[in-house]
C-alpha cells in the first residue's frame, strides 16, 4: 500500500514530503485521504464550506489599498485581510474545512496540536460549532505562557491536555496528538494545524487555506486590472503562504516566504535562534514528512525561537520546501527587530495591529522594497491583539 502510492500526486513533492510514520498511523493517514479525495470532489461538500466560510468565518477578507505604506514605500502595497477572519486568523479557514471533513467520515472527536494556543483556539471554535469533543495537546511550558488562549479553548468546551514530555512545548504536542491518533483513528480526526506533516495534511491544508489566493486574484484584478509583481507572506509551517501563493504558481509572480530570523546574526552562539527550516534548515524527517528541518549532525531536531510564537517551529512544510528548492520560491528572513519595526508601522501608518507573525512579512517588505516590483500583495494572516503583551515586553529589554 505505502509503495502504490508513493508516486502519487500531492504525495511528495519531489524528494519532499510522504508518509514517514509508525505502520500504526498509514491506516488512518491512507483513510483520510481517500476520504478528502473524495469529498474534493463534491458540490455539496463544498457549498458547505463556502456557507460556513461566508457566513461564520466572514469571509470574503478585504484586500485593502494601503495608501499610506504605499506613499511611504514608493509602490502599491495591497494587504489580504485574514486578521478580519473570525477568531482573528486565517486558522478557521483551515478548521473548518478538515472539522467538515471529520464530521462527513463521522468521527466524533477532534484532537490537535498547539504551540502558543492559536491552533487550539481555531481547533475550539470548530469542534464547539460543529458539535465534537475537542481535546487539545499543549507543552505545559506553553500552557503557562499562554493562559489566555487555554481558557478560550476552555470556554468553547475543548479540554487542554499538559504534555510533559521533551521540551514540553510544540513539538511534543504534536509527538503526543500522533501518539492518541494511532489508538483512537476510529472515532477521532486529527486536526493537523498547518500545510507539513505526513499526506494526505500538506496538500489538504493547502487546498483549505487556497481561498486567500483565490480571493485575493480575484481582488487584484478587479482593483488594478493586473496580477501583482510579488507576494508577500510569513512562513512557519507555511499555511498562510501556500494558501495565498498556490493560485498564482503558473503565473509570473514573485513569492516571497519570509521566515524568523530570529534574535538574527551574531546575537547569540546557538544554532537555532531562529525559525527558518527553509534558509538554515537541512532535509530530514519531521511529524512525518520528509522536509527542511532545523538539526544538529546527530539528526536531533534543534528548539526553534522567534518572537512570533506562530513561527516558533523547527521544520516546513514539504511543498514549500520543494518550491524553494526549484526556485519558485524565494526564501527570506525577517528577525525579530524588524518585525517588531513591521508591526509599528503597520498600526501607526494605517490603523492596522498585526499578528507578530504577520508583522514578519510587513517588516521584510519595508525593509527590502525593491524586492516588491511596483505591484505588491502582503499578506496579514492575523491581528496583533494577542501579541500587545509580548511587545512591551520587547521595548523595555
Ligand atoms: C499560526 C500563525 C502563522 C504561522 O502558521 P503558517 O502555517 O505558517 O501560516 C502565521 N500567522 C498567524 C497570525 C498565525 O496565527
Amino acid at each position: 500500500m505505502k509503495c502504490q502510492i508513493a508516486n502519487a500526486a500531492g504525495v511528495k513533492f519531489g524528494r519532499y514530503g510522504g508518509l514517514f510514520v509508525p505502520e500504526t498511523l498509514v491506516q488512518p493517514l491512507l483513510e483520510l485521504a481517500e476520504a478528502y479525495e473524495q469529498m474534493k470532489n463534491s458540490d455539496e461538500f463544498h457549498r458547505e464550506l463556502k456557507n460556513l466560510l461566508k457566513n461564520f468565518a466572514g469571509r470574503p477578507t478585504p484586500l485593502y489599498y494601503a495608501r499610506n505604506l504605499s506613499r511611504v514605500l514608493g509602490r502599491k502595497i495591497y494587504l489580504k485581510r485574514e486578521d478580519l477572519v473570525h477568531g482573528g486568523a486565517h486558522k478557521l479557514n483551515n478548521t473548518l474545512g478538515q472539522g467538515l471533513v471529520a464530521k462527513r467520515m463521522g468521527k466524533t472527536r477532534l484532537i490537535a496540536e498547539t504551540g502558543a494556543g492559536q491552533h487550539g483556539v481555531a481547533t475550539a471554535i470548530v469542534g464547539a460549532n460543529l458539535g465534537f469533543e475537542t481535546q487539545i495537546y499543549m507543552g505545559e511550558v506553553d500552557i503557562e505562557r499562554q493562559k489566555m488562549n487555554v481558557y478560550r479553548m476552555q470556554l468553547m468546551g475543548a479540554e487542554v491536555i499538559p504534555v510533559r514530555s521533551g521540551s514540553r512545548t510544540l513539538k511534543d504536542a504534536i509527538n503526543e496528538a500522533m501518539r492518541d491518533w494511532a489508538s483512537s483513528f476510529e472515532h477521532t480526526h486529527y486536526l493537523l494545524g498547518t500545510a507539513a506533516g505526513a499526506h494526505p495534511f500538506p496538500s489538504m491544508v493547502r487546498d483549505f487555506q487556497s481561498v486567500i489566493g483565490d480571493e485575493a486574484r480575484r481582488q487584484i484584478l478587479e482593483a488594478e486590472g493586473r496580477l501583482p509583481e510579488s507576494i508577500v507572506a510569513c512562513v512557519g509551517g507555511g499555511s498562510n503562504a501556500m494558501g495565498i501563493f498556490a493560485p498564482f504558481l503558473k503565473d509570473r509572480v514573485r513569492l516571497l516566504a519570509v521566515e524568523a530570523g530570529g534574535r538574527g546574526p551574531g546575537k547569540t552562539d546557538k544554532i537555532a535562534d531562529n525559525g527558518a527550516s527553509l534558509g538554515y534548515g537541512t532535509d530530514g524527517v519531521l511529524h512525518g514528512a520528509l522536509t527542511k528541518i532545523l538539526q544538529d549532525p546527530y539528526g536531533q531536531i534543534l528548539e526553534s525561537y522567534s518572537v512570533a510564537a506562530g513561527l516558533d517551529y523547527p521544520g516546513v512544510g514539504p511543498e514549500l520546501a520543494y518550491l524553494a528548492e526549484t526556485g519558485r520560491v524565494h526564501p527570506m528572513m525577517a528577525d525579530d527587530k524588524t518585525a517588531i519595526r513591521g508591526f509599528r508601522a503597520l498600526s501607526r501608518l494605517e490603523g492596522i495591529i498585526p499578528a507578530l507573525e504577520s508583522a514578519h512579512a510587513v517588516g521584510y517588505a519595508m525593509s527590502e522594497p525593491d524586492a516588491l516590483g511596483e505591484l505588491t500583495i502582503v499578506n496579514v494572516s492575523g491581528r496583533g491583539d494577542k501579541d500587545l503583551a509580548t511587545v512591551m515586553e520587547y521595548e523595555n529589554s
